[in-house]
Protein backbone atom coordinates (compact mmCIF):
# COMPACT_ATOMS: atom_id res chain seq x y z
CA UNK A 1 0.00 0.00 0.00
CA UNK A 2 0.71 3.91 0.21
CA UNK A 3 3.19 4.76 -2.45
CA UNK A 4 3.02 1.18 -4.06
CA UNK A 5 -0.81 1.58 -4.37
CA UNK A 6 -0.39 3.12 -7.65
CA UNK A 7 2.85 2.25 -8.95
CA UNK A 8 3.56 1.01 -12.36
CA UNK A 9 7.24 0.11 -12.65
CA UNK A 10 7.73 -2.44 -15.05
CA UNK A 11 4.27 -2.46 -17.04
CA UNK A 12 4.33 -1.83 -20.41
CA UNK A 13 1.48 0.36 -21.72
CA UNK A 14 0.43 0.97 -25.09
CA UNK A 15 -1.58 4.28 -25.85
CA UNK A 16 -3.24 5.24 -29.38
CA UNK A 17 -3.56 8.57 -30.08
CA UNK A 18 -0.26 9.13 -28.01
CA UNK A 19 0.53 12.30 -30.35
CA UNK A 20 -1.11 15.03 -29.42
CA UNK A 21 -3.85 15.86 -26.60
CA UNK A 22 -5.36 13.50 -24.04
CA UNK A 23 -3.49 10.68 -25.50
CA UNK A 24 -0.31 12.31 -24.82
CA UNK A 25 -0.94 13.83 -21.32
CA UNK A 26 -2.10 10.09 -19.87
CA UNK A 27 1.02 8.88 -21.73
CA UNK A 28 3.03 11.44 -19.12
CA UNK A 29 0.78 10.40 -16.12
CA UNK A 30 1.22 6.83 -16.77
CA UNK A 31 5.22 7.13 -17.68
CA UNK A 32 5.52 9.22 -14.41
CA UNK A 33 4.15 6.16 -12.24
CA UNK A 34 6.98 4.10 -13.62
CA UNK A 35 5.29 2.72 -16.68
CA UNK A 36 7.00 2.25 -20.05
CA UNK A 37 5.16 3.87 -22.51
CA UNK A 38 4.29 2.50 -26.51
CA UNK A 39 2.34 5.59 -27.68
CA UNK A 40 1.14 5.16 -31.09
CA UNK A 41 -0.58 7.42 -34.15
CA UNK A 42 -0.57 8.59 -37.86
CA UNK A 43 1.96 11.59 -38.10
CA UNK A 44 5.35 11.35 -37.81
CA UNK A 45 6.13 14.40 -36.95
CA UNK A 46 3.87 14.16 -34.21
CA UNK A 47 5.39 10.90 -32.82
CA UNK A 48 8.68 12.35 -33.03
CA UNK A 49 8.10 15.59 -30.61
CA UNK A 50 6.17 13.89 -28.18
CA UNK A 51 8.42 10.91 -28.02
CA UNK A 52 11.07 13.80 -27.21
CA UNK A 53 8.95 16.23 -24.84
CA UNK A 54 8.20 12.38 -22.64
CA UNK A 55 11.71 11.80 -22.58
CA UNK A 56 12.62 15.40 -21.20
CA UNK A 57 10.33 14.34 -18.75
CA UNK A 58 12.42 10.91 -17.78
CA UNK A 59 10.13 8.60 -19.25
CA UNK A 60 10.69 5.92 -21.14
CA UNK A 61 8.70 5.94 -24.52
CA UNK A 62 8.77 4.90 -28.37
CA UNK A 63 6.88 6.24 -31.05
CA UNK A 64 4.85 3.57 -33.29
CA UNK A 65 3.06 4.98 -36.46
CA UNK A 66 -0.27 3.45 -37.28
CA UNK A 67 -3.58 4.28 -38.57
CA UNK A 68 -5.76 2.44 -36.18
CA UNK A 69 -8.09 1.49 -39.08
CA UNK A 70 -6.64 -0.64 -40.59
CA UNK A 71 -6.23 -4.54 -39.11
CA UNK A 72 -2.93 -5.46 -40.52
CA UNK A 73 -1.40 -2.07 -39.86
CA UNK A 74 -2.83 -2.79 -35.90
CA UNK A 75 -1.61 -6.18 -35.91
CA UNK A 76 1.79 -5.08 -36.81
CA UNK A 77 1.72 -2.37 -34.36
CA UNK A 78 1.25 -4.87 -31.42
CA UNK A 79 4.23 -7.35 -33.10
CA UNK A 80 6.62 -4.04 -33.11
CA UNK A 81 5.68 -2.97 -29.34
CA UNK A 82 6.21 -6.93 -28.33
CA UNK A 83 9.51 -7.01 -29.51
CA UNK A 84 10.59 -3.51 -28.80
CA UNK A 85 9.94 -3.61 -25.22
CA UNK A 86 8.86 -7.39 -24.55
CA UNK A 87 5.31 -7.63 -23.78
CA UNK A 88 1.84 -5.13 -22.90
CA UNK A 89 0.21 -5.14 -20.00
CA UNK A 90 -2.04 -1.63 -20.30
CA UNK A 91 -4.07 -0.18 -23.49
CA UNK A 92 -5.19 3.01 -23.44
CA UNK A 93 -7.60 2.78 -26.52
CA UNK A 94 -7.94 6.46 -27.52
CA UNK A 95 -7.37 7.33 -31.05
CA UNK A 96 -10.03 9.22 -31.93
CA UNK A 97 -11.33 12.00 -33.86
CA UNK A 98 -15.10 14.20 -34.68
CA UNK A 99 -16.63 15.55 -37.48
CA UNK A 100 -19.26 18.22 -35.52
CA UNK A 101 -22.84 18.45 -37.89
CA UNK A 102 -26.30 18.51 -37.85
CA UNK A 103 -27.83 15.65 -38.83
CA UNK A 104 -29.54 16.77 -41.58
CA UNK A 105 -25.99 17.77 -43.43
CA UNK A 106 -23.95 14.59 -42.42
CA UNK A 107 -22.42 12.94 -45.46
CA UNK A 108 -21.95 9.39 -45.54
CA UNK A 109 -17.97 9.83 -45.41
CA UNK A 110 -18.25 11.72 -42.24
CA UNK A 111 -19.95 9.17 -40.66
CA UNK A 112 -17.88 6.44 -42.01
CA UNK A 113 -14.44 8.39 -41.13
CA UNK A 114 -15.48 8.90 -37.51
CA UNK A 115 -17.04 5.50 -37.02
CA UNK A 116 -13.82 3.57 -38.80
CA UNK A 117 -11.83 6.38 -36.40
CA UNK A 118 -13.75 5.87 -32.92
CA UNK A 119 -15.24 2.65 -33.37
CA UNK A 120 -13.57 -0.09 -35.38
CA UNK A 121 -10.62 1.58 -34.37
CA UNK A 122 -11.37 1.09 -30.82
CA UNK A 123 -12.53 -2.70 -31.84
CA UNK A 124 -9.08 -3.41 -34.12
CA UNK A 125 -7.29 -2.18 -31.47
CA UNK A 126 -8.94 -3.86 -28.22
CA UNK A 127 -9.15 -7.17 -30.00
CA UNK A 128 -5.39 -7.14 -30.63
CA UNK A 129 -4.12 -5.91 -27.60
CA UNK A 130 -6.67 -8.63 -25.96
CA UNK A 131 -4.68 -12.03 -27.65
CA UNK A 132 -1.78 -10.48 -26.55
CA UNK A 133 -3.10 -10.71 -23.12
CA UNK A 134 -4.25 -13.97 -22.94
CA UNK A 135 -1.35 -14.87 -24.68
CA UNK A 136 1.07 -13.58 -21.82
CA UNK A 137 -1.42 -14.96 -19.35
CA UNK A 138 -0.52 -12.43 -16.52
CA UNK A 139 -3.89 -10.61 -16.66
CA UNK A 140 -4.04 -6.46 -17.99
CA UNK A 141 -5.96 -3.61 -18.38
CA UNK A 142 -7.82 -1.67 -21.35
CA UNK A 143 -8.96 1.72 -20.90
CA UNK A 144 -11.11 2.70 -23.77
CA UNK A 145 -11.59 6.34 -24.15
CA UNK A 146 -14.94 7.40 -24.44
CA UNK A 147 -16.61 10.84 -23.96
CA UNK A 148 -19.89 12.47 -22.15
CA UNK A 149 -21.40 12.40 -25.55
CA UNK A 150 -21.61 8.30 -24.78
CA UNK A 151 -23.94 9.13 -22.76
CA UNK A 152 -25.66 12.10 -22.95
CA UNK A 153 -26.85 14.06 -26.80
CA UNK A 154 -26.10 17.08 -27.93
CA UNK A 155 -26.34 18.96 -31.49
CA UNK A 156 -23.59 18.33 -33.99
CA UNK A 157 -22.37 14.77 -32.52
CA UNK A 158 -24.53 12.89 -34.31
CA UNK A 159 -21.71 10.10 -35.48
CA UNK A 160 -19.58 10.72 -32.53
CA UNK A 161 -22.31 10.15 -29.99
CA UNK A 162 -22.84 7.22 -31.65
CA UNK A 163 -19.41 5.71 -31.80
CA UNK A 164 -18.94 6.90 -27.96
CA UNK A 165 -22.15 4.83 -26.97
CA UNK A 166 -20.89 2.00 -29.11
CA UNK A 167 -17.37 2.24 -26.98
CA UNK A 168 -19.48 2.33 -23.96
CA UNK A 169 -21.32 -0.83 -24.82
CA UNK A 170 -18.03 -3.06 -25.97
CA UNK A 171 -16.12 -1.89 -22.94
CA UNK A 172 -18.84 -4.02 -20.87
CA UNK A 173 -18.99 -6.53 -23.40
CA UNK A 174 -15.16 -6.72 -23.38
CA UNK A 175 -14.80 -6.89 -19.43
CA UNK A 176 -16.98 -9.54 -18.77
CA UNK A 177 -15.47 -11.79 -21.65
CA UNK A 178 -12.36 -11.38 -20.39
CA UNK A 179 -12.51 -10.97 -16.63
CA UNK A 180 -11.59 -15.12 -16.57
CA UNK A 181 -8.38 -13.57 -17.66
CA UNK A 182 -7.66 -11.41 -15.24
CA UNK A 183 -7.86 -8.19 -17.78
CA UNK A 184 -10.14 -5.69 -16.26
CA UNK A 185 -11.74 -3.68 -19.05
CA UNK A 186 -13.03 0.41 -18.34
CA UNK A 187 -13.92 3.32 -19.88
CA UNK A 188 -12.62 6.82 -19.11
CA UNK A 189 -15.35 9.38 -20.49
CA UNK A 190 -13.89 12.70 -20.40
CA UNK A 191 -16.25 15.82 -20.50
CA UNK A 192 -14.98 19.15 -22.70
CA UNK A 193 -10.78 19.20 -22.45
CA UNK A 194 -9.00 21.41 -24.86
CA UNK A 195 -6.89 20.11 -27.19
CA UNK A 196 -6.40 20.41 -30.81
CA UNK A 197 -9.43 18.55 -31.31
CA UNK A 198 -11.61 20.88 -29.45
CA UNK A 199 -9.38 24.17 -29.28
CA UNK A 200 -11.06 25.55 -32.41
CA UNK A 201 -14.70 24.48 -30.92
CA UNK A 202 -14.16 25.83 -27.53
CA UNK A 203 -13.11 29.41 -29.11
CA UNK A 204 -16.11 30.67 -29.56
CA UNK A 205 -16.59 32.64 -26.03
CA UNK A 206 -20.62 32.33 -26.01
CA UNK A 207 -20.54 28.16 -26.83
CA UNK A 208 -17.44 28.23 -24.15
CA UNK A 209 -19.96 29.92 -21.55
CA UNK A 210 -22.89 27.21 -22.25
CA UNK A 211 -20.77 24.05 -22.14
CA UNK A 212 -19.07 25.46 -18.94
CA UNK A 213 -22.32 26.06 -17.57
CA UNK A 214 -23.66 22.20 -17.74
CA UNK A 215 -20.66 21.59 -15.70
CA UNK A 216 -21.78 21.51 -11.79
CA UNK A 217 -17.63 22.62 -11.38
CA UNK A 218 -18.01 25.70 -13.10
CA UNK A 219 -15.02 24.91 -15.69
CA UNK A 220 -13.93 22.94 -18.49
CA UNK A 221 -11.65 19.84 -17.96
CA UNK A 222 -7.55 19.80 -18.06
CA UNK A 223 -4.72 17.42 -18.93
CA UNK A 224 -4.23 16.93 -15.14
CA UNK A 225 -7.59 16.00 -14.33
CA UNK A 226 -7.35 13.22 -16.48
CA UNK A 227 -4.29 12.05 -14.90
CA UNK A 228 -5.33 10.13 -11.65
CA UNK A 229 -8.48 8.42 -13.45
CA UNK A 230 -5.94 6.87 -16.07
CA UNK A 231 -3.56 5.95 -13.26
CA UNK A 232 -5.99 4.19 -11.03
CA UNK A 233 -7.64 2.37 -13.50
CA UNK A 234 -4.05 1.26 -15.57
CA UNK A 235 -3.03 0.33 -11.83
CA UNK A 236 -3.51 -2.64 -8.98
CA UNK A 237 -5.47 -0.05 -7.23
CA UNK A 238 -8.80 -1.08 -9.52
CA UNK A 239 -8.29 -4.74 -9.76
CA UNK A 240 -11.88 -4.94 -8.60
CA UNK A 241 -13.66 -2.59 -11.34
CA UNK A 242 -14.28 -3.64 -14.13
CA UNK A 243 -17.04 -2.89 -17.26
CA UNK A 244 -17.14 0.40 -16.01
CA UNK A 245 -17.65 3.85 -17.37
CA UNK A 246 -15.87 6.71 -15.56
CA UNK A 247 -17.09 10.15 -16.56
CA UNK A 248 -14.21 12.68 -15.59
CA UNK A 249 -16.35 15.81 -16.23
CA UNK A 250 -16.94 18.07 -13.58
CA UNK A 251 -20.43 16.67 -13.25
CA UNK A 252 -21.74 17.21 -16.58
CA UNK A 253 -23.43 14.09 -17.03
CA UNK A 254 -24.89 13.96 -13.40
CA UNK A 255 -26.58 17.57 -13.77
P1 LIG B 1 -6.69 15.07 -30.67
O1 LIG B 1 -6.04 16.18 -29.95
O2 LIG B 1 -7.27 15.32 -32.03
O3 LIG B 1 -5.71 13.82 -30.75
C1 LIG B 1 -6.13 12.65 -31.40
C2 LIG B 1 -5.00 11.66 -31.43
O4 LIG B 1 -5.43 10.49 -32.12
C3 LIG B 1 -3.78 12.18 -32.19
O5 LIG B 1 -2.61 11.63 -31.62
C4 LIG B 1 -4.01 11.62 -33.58
O6 LIG B 1 -2.79 11.56 -34.30
C5 LIG B 1 -4.58 10.24 -33.25
N1 LIG B 1 -5.37 9.61 -34.31
C6 LIG B 1 -6.47 10.10 -34.95
N2 LIG B 1 -6.90 9.25 -35.90
C7 LIG B 1 -6.05 8.18 -35.85
C8 LIG B 1 -5.97 6.97 -36.59
N3 LIG B 1 -6.83 6.67 -37.56
N4 LIG B 1 -4.98 6.11 -36.28
C9 LIG B 1 -4.09 6.38 -35.30
N5 LIG B 1 -4.12 7.51 -34.58
C10 LIG B 1 -5.09 8.40 -34.85
O7 LIG B 1 -7.92 14.53 -29.79
P2 LIG B 1 -8.16 14.52 -28.23
O8 LIG B 1 -9.05 15.65 -27.90
O9 LIG B 1 -6.88 14.34 -27.50
O10 LIG B 1 -9.04 13.21 -28.10
C11 LIG B 1 -8.49 11.95 -27.74
C12 LIG B 1 -9.65 11.02 -27.39
O11 LIG B 1 -10.39 11.58 -26.30
C13 LIG B 1 -10.63 10.80 -28.53
O12 LIG B 1 -11.09 9.47 -28.51
C14 LIG B 1 -11.76 11.76 -28.17
O13 LIG B 1 -12.99 11.36 -28.72
C15 LIG B 1 -11.75 11.66 -26.67
N6 LIG B 1 -12.38 12.79 -25.99
C16 LIG B 1 -11.91 14.06 -26.15
C17 LIG B 1 -12.52 15.10 -25.47
C18 LIG B 1 -12.03 16.52 -25.57
O14 LIG B 1 -12.76 17.43 -25.11
N7 LIG B 1 -10.88 16.79 -26.14
C19 LIG B 1 -13.61 14.85 -24.63
C20 LIG B 1 -14.08 13.54 -24.53
C21 LIG B 1 -13.46 12.51 -25.19
P3 LIG B 1 -2.73 11.53 -35.92
O15 LIG B 1 -3.77 12.50 -36.38
O16 LIG B 1 -1.33 11.93 -36.23
O17 LIG B 1 -3.01 10.12 -36.28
Amino acid sequence: MGPTLFDLAGKVALVTGGSKGIGLGMAEALGKSGATVAIASRGKEDLIKAERELKEKGITVKGFQVDVTNKQKVEQLIEDVVTEFSHIDILINNAGTNIRKPLVEVKEEDWDFVMGTNLKGIFLTGQAVAKQLIKQGEGGKIINISSIFGATGMSNQTSYSASKGGINQLTKVWADELAPHGIQVNAIGPGYIKTPMTADWLSDQERLKSIVDKTMIGRIGTLEDLAGPVVFLSSASSSYVTGQILYVDGGWTAK
